[in-house]
């Protein structure tokens, strides 16, 4: 992966602002215009003050000046209530546009490969594009920087603009001071450009720097203020080590080594400045005592040469940043543009092809990443309606067939068949839909009970109800206050439900039931239930998935005896298939070996309690 030093800004730059462009035009347009107003109308209220100076100068009449002030007041307060109004229209364009954009991410995150989404360069991707924002870059601040930049062009073009006439004046660019002046100018501003464009590289070489030291920090700092992982943090006392790593966190030396940067900057700025300005006064008292310019150009003068070099400074300052800025959305551009390289067959699943055979042949998986097959030339059938038990040691690839069987991964080799069709011919969505699973690691959202259930806003409580009376949690629901419509968890809403691991277990078997698909997989479906609960899942079972057809992983291996088949597996092969009788049969066997450590364990058990 390119460093974001090596990129070429005019290629990103193009793109972020083109990107943006796309997502919200009137965003751009906007801070064009408040650019524009932000750089004229000081310029104006010069311009305005020079000819009232020239009035007065010339002895005008009263009727004359007031005219003057009041058009100029008019035109002031116009172009400053333009700028307000643009103001409050901007700031909306501009948070849609943020959301439009992160809007982009994460719905990439939720459809992109989910063998990429949790490979490693998407998650260091994830992790840069996080850090970006927090130095301030991305979509949200370009347009604030191409406000400025536009300022800085039409307050420099304009400050010129009102030069050049007072040069005119009187024969001033015939006087030998002129080129004198005009290089003091030329070379103030070609330093305080420079000296922006080298503080705008050292800035980006030190974001750069410490880009991979203040992902640790900020990692560290949201763990801090999550209240979930607050158990871990305070029994096994970690508070020391977070709040150590957020004090001598990185940022806070960046922090302090940008603010010595910016001290330098400074100091030149104000000298280049003063020299600027003293040069200018000095220039204008000349040719004023010469009788070349009259006091109101004067005045306009000194105005538009401060403005001049400050609309420099602004263009120079905000373009350095802007460039920043573009050359690390590309790291956002390089997530939008991770690969998909999952097909999507687009044929429809037929019900009669969604509740047909089951077939793996020879299939072997590795995680991106990994040398070391999860799964190695699997084969296997599995008839409509059947309940298979999957076990194995841990790491033994149980989980990794579930996620082949549900297309989250395509094998390497060989082909998962649905009603005798590979599973790639599929319509990708329709494929996912025939499949309710409840995974080891379930999430559930801090949404209300009823949409998590459901898994949309819009649900039929009546189902949603009987559901979590399957799953065991009718009596619990009975007792919340606000039903469907208790909220999960206090993330947000203080009057959230904290459910216990039991109980979100229950919910998330609810939601799988819910979802009514033709085959249901639950992995590890009863590790955080109670005994009685779950022995009311293992009776229920039959029940509770119909005549659907069921695949569910389990160490609990006397809870296998009611499946039709169990499948055994070991360093990610197929090594033993078979019923219970059959397989405890066979002394050789893994489930043998693990069936009497079991079952050791449970005769100990029974002497203990005994
Ligand atoms: P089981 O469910 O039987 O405990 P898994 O299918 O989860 O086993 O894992 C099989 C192997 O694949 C293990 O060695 C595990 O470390 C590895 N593995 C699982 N998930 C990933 C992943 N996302 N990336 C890399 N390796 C993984």
């Amino acid at each position: 992966m390119k460093t974001n030093r090596e990129r070429p800004a005019k290629g990103s730059l193009r793109r972020s602002l083109g990107e943006i462009w796309k997502s919200e035009p009137q965003s751009l347009a906007m801070a064009f215009g408040l650019g524009a107003l932000e750089a004229l109308i000081p310029l104006l209220a010069s311009l305005l003050s020079s000819l009232f100076v020239d009035g007065l100068e010339a002895g005008r009449a009263f009727g004359e000046l007031a005219a003057l002030a009041l058009t100029g007041a008019a035109l002031l307060f116009l172009l400053n209530a333009a700028m307000g109004k643009l103001n409050r229209c901007g700031l909306p364009h501009t948070e849609y546009c943020n959301d439009l954009v992160e809007w982009k991410f994460c719905e990439k995150n939720m459809k992109m490969d989910y063998a990429h989404a949790e490979g490693p360069e998407a998650a260091a991707l994830r992790s840069k594009i996080e850090n970006d924002y927090n130095w301030g870059c991305g979509a949200y601040f370009m347009i604030p920087q191409f406000q400025r930049c536009c300022a800085g062009v039409v307050g420099s073009v304009c400050a010129l603009a009102l030069l050049l006439p007072v040069f005119a004046q009187g024969n001033v660019w015939l006087h030998w001071s002129t080129p004198v002046f005009a290089a003091l100018v030329a070379g103030a501003v070609f330093c305080s450009v420079r000296s922006e464009a080298r503080m705008g590289r050292k800035r980006e070489e030190l974001k750069n720097r410490f880009d991979a030291k203040t992902s640790r920090a900020n990692y560290l700092m949201n763990r801090g203020v999550t209240y979930r992982e607050g158990k871990d943090i305070r029994i096994y006392g970690a508070q020391p080590m977070i709040r150590r790593a957020l004090r001598e966190s990185e940022q806070n030396r960046m922090a302090a080594a940008e603010s010595r940067l910016d001290c330098r900057a400074g100091i030149l700025d104000g000298a280049l400045s003063g020299l600027l300005l003293g040069g200018a006064y000095l220039f204008i008292v000349l040719r004023a005592l010469d009788g070349a310019l009259t006091a109101g150009s004067v005045v306009l003068f000194a105005a538009a040469v401060y403005r001049f070099s400050e609309s420099l400074k602004t263009l120079s300052k905000s373009w350095n940043e802007i460039r920043m800025n573009a050359r690390r959305m590309e790291s956002s551009f390089d997530w939008l543009s991770l690969p998909d390289t999952m097909e999507n067959g687009g044929e429809p699943v037929r019900k009669e092809e969604a509740r047909g055979v089951i077939e793996l042949r020879g299939v072997s998986y590795s995680y991106p990443g990994t040398s070391t097959p999860a799964l190695s030339d699997v084969s296997l059938r599995i008839e409509p309606g059947k309940k298979i038990a999957v076990v194995g040691r841990n790491g033994s690839g149980k989980t990794t067939l579930v996620k082949l069987l549900c297309r989250l991964y395509d094998p390497d080799a060989g082909e998962v068949l649905l009603g005798g069709k590979d599973v790639r011919r599929y319509d990708y969505d329709e494929y996912l839909h025939q499949f309710s699973v409840v995974f080891q690691d379930f999430q559930l959202l801090a949404l209300s009970l009823g949409q998590n259930v459901a898994g949309a806003e819009a649900y039929d409580a009546a189902r949603v109800t009987d559901c979590l009376q399957k799953a065991g949690l009718g009596e619990r629901v009975r007792r919340m206050q606000k039903g469907l419509d208790t909220p999960l968890y206090r993330s947000l809403d203080e009057d959230g439900v904290e459910v216990s691991g039991g109980e979100a277990q229950k919910i998330a078997l609810a939601r799988a039931l819910y979802k009514d698909a033709p085959i249901v997989v639950l992995d590890e479906p009863t590790a955080a239930l109670d005994p009685v609960s779950e022995h009311e899942v293992y009776n229920g079972f039959r029940e509770l998935v119909g005549d659907k057809t069921a695949i569910f992983i389990s160490h609990r291996l006397s809870s296998c005896r009611f499946c039709d088949e169990i499948l055994v597996f070991d360093e990610g092969r197929l090594v033993q298939h078979g019923s219970h009788d059959e397989l405890v049969a066979d002394g050789d066997g893994l489930y043998h070996a693990m069936w009497q450590a079991q079952a050791q364990y449970y005769a100990e058990d029974r002497g203990l309690f005994a």
